[in-house]
């Protein structure tokens, strides 16, 4: 029934209806269906529909199911949402079952010591440890390893990563790509060369509208480490930062 009236709704019509009047009580869906030209498009959008949800259908069954070690690596700039996509893969996989252990830099304490919350709140538990080395000692015995804020870690990392994806375990590894000077973060650059999956995520520049690619430090600090939220850094676009840059160095020399 539900199928008939959806033939009705993109514009096909039981052939009965075609070359001769409907009659009341005959079924809709009796008879060959001949479809009106003008409607062909609705038709061939439904089908361009159907299976693009059937793929992500597929996709979705493939990355449950797909148990071989791997490294994923999600990076952008703050506020691309690296983490909120950490959060999603890391849950779908508990969802499935799976043994999952997430671990966190213990230098990040911005919202919680124990769990990855991201800038909207959504939140994980997870275990911040010191050095990249505990990972391995901590993640025994588990089908998926999350890690946030990665450029934090060491180098060893990279390393540690690489083990784990080649002893069967999947690796989710979120960070940032780039410090607030526009450099290679960390151990980010050698995860990227390692990976087999790079998503590369983006904020909107708050400028001007654009992809940002940059995380802009709002006040004047020339650490490379400095935790902060949006009162100290701003997603910019690379046309942006480049004027942002440009005006600090003005103001520099007026000084
Ligand atoms: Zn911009």
């Amino acid at each position: 029934m539900y199928a008939c009236l959806w033939m009705h709704d993109i514009g096909c019509v039981p052939l009965g209806d075609w070359v001769s009047p409907p009659f009341e009580g005959r079924g809709v869906g009796e008879g060959p269906w001949l479809i009106f030209p003008e409607k062909i498009s609705a038709l061939i959008l439904f089908f361009a529909r159907f299976a693009l949800t059937l793929q992500r259908m597929m996709e979705n069954l493939e990355g449950e199911k797909h148990r071989q070690g791997r490294i994923e690596v999600i990076c952008g700039s703050m506020f691309s949402g690296k983490t909120e996509e950490l959060i999603r893969r890391l849950k779908r996989a508990k969802f499935a079952r799976q043994r999952v252990e997430i671990f966190k830099p213990a230098i990040d304490t911005r919202y919680s010591d124990e769990d990855v919350v991201s800038h909207d709140q959504n939140s994980i538990q997870s275990t911040p440890i010191d050095s990249s080395s505990a990972i391995l000692l901590l993640g025994a015995d588990i089908d998926v390893v999350g890690i946030d804020e990665a450029q934090f870690f060491d180098n060893g990392l990279v390393d540690v990563c690489n083990q784990l994806a080649n002893s069967g375990v999947r690796v989710i590894v979120a960070g940032l790509d780039m410090d607030f000077q526009g450099r290679p973060f960390g151990p980010i650059p050698g995860l990227l060369a390692v990976a087999d999956e790079v998503t590369k995520v983006h904020a909107i520049c708050v400028r001007c509208g654009a992809l940002a690619y940059v995380s802009h430090r709002l006040v004047r600090d020339s650490r490379r480490v400095m935790l902060g939220e949006k009162m100290e850094y701003e997603p910019l676009c690379r046309d942006c930062y480049q004027k942002a840059l440009e005006q600090e160095r003005a103001l520099a020399k007026d000084k």
